[in-house]
């Protein structure tokens, strides 16, 4: 039974999220060219035509970049809301197709693809919620979070697998060369997730049969892997947490997790150790 999930890249220069099972390909948002995302997929032995659909949490540019190439050029199928639709239109040509991502959440053969409404300066963003028919499980996807709001934390709270935005250090924020008010952006409720948030949320979502947790969307000027995967493993340690956790880079995709193995491993193998 296949129900994996990769990043492709993540980060402010472009993000996507591959989620597979025996019978459906499906990204989570297509924040590259079309040149990119055609090498990173190929990287992971996926042909461009074989996904099924695109799903865009939001309009930014970093998550929506390759949407409309992608359309045109292999027939995705593009699914959001109306509003994020409209806010897409300059890089739409008007003939791809789309469906709306309804608040019920929308099925594509065997994953039920669930929206969750989240706080951030976008016209109607959303963190995703991945359902597998065969095995029951779930994986969370949560970027670009101003702050975990209590029905993001409730979606997440049941997943399997999470992918949390670890954005920025606090201090290099504070520290860095940008303006003030685009300081205040990034660390505001419309913003993004600090290292030290991101950290209290994986702790509060941490339970025994959490398979991992990949950090993402990690910002290149106010933080650094090691510095997110220290700060987040040091909230998980009083944790039942037993799982992996990785960090999602910017410029290359990451290894396949399989979600069904990392639960049976939790569920009936000897213990993985906490940090691999
Ligand atoms: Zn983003
Ligand atoms: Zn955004």
């Amino acid at each position: 039974m296949t129900f994996t999930v990769a990043s492709l890249g993540s980060g402010s220069q472009g993000n996507a999220f591959l989620v597979e099972s025996d019978t459906a390909r499906v990204l989570i948002d297509a924040g590259f060219s079309g040149v990119k995302l055609a090498r990173r997929l190929e990287s992971l032995d996926v042909e461009p035509r074989s996904i099924n659909i695109v799903v865009v949490t939001h309009e930014h540019r970093d998550h929506t970049a390759g949407i409309g190439v992608g359309a045109r050029r292999w027939g995705w199928q593009l699914a959001m809301t109306p509003a994020t639709r409209d806010a897409c239109t300059p890089l739409l040509r008007g003939k791809e197709s789309w469906q709306i991502l309804c608040d019920t959440g929308i099925s594509v053969a065997d994953l039920k693809i669930e929206p969750i409404p989240t706080s951030h300066d976008a016209v109607d963003p959303m963190a995703i919620i991945i359902e597998h028919a065969p095995s029951g499980l779930r994986i969370g996807i949560a970027t670009d979070l101003g702050r975990p709001t209590t029905p993001v934390r409730n979606a997440l709270r049941e997943c399997s697998f999470l992918i949390l935005e670890a954005n920025h250090d606090e201090r290099m924020l504070r520290e860095s060369s940008y303006p003030w008010g685009v300081k205040q952006r990034i660390g505001g409720s419309g913003g993004h997730l600090s290292n030290g948030l991101a950290a209290n949320l994986a702790a509060e979502l941490a339970h025994p049969k959490l398979g991992g947790i990949l950090l993402a969307h990690l910002s290149h000027e106010c933080n650094n892997p090691d510095l997110a995967y220290d700060r987040v493993a040091e909230g998980l340690v009083s944790t039942s947490f037993s799982g992996i956790l990785a960090v999602a880079g910017q410029n290359k995709p990451s290894k396949r997790f399989d979600v069904c193995e990392l639960v049976r491993a939790r569920t009936n193998g000897p213990q993985l150790s906490l940090f691999t």
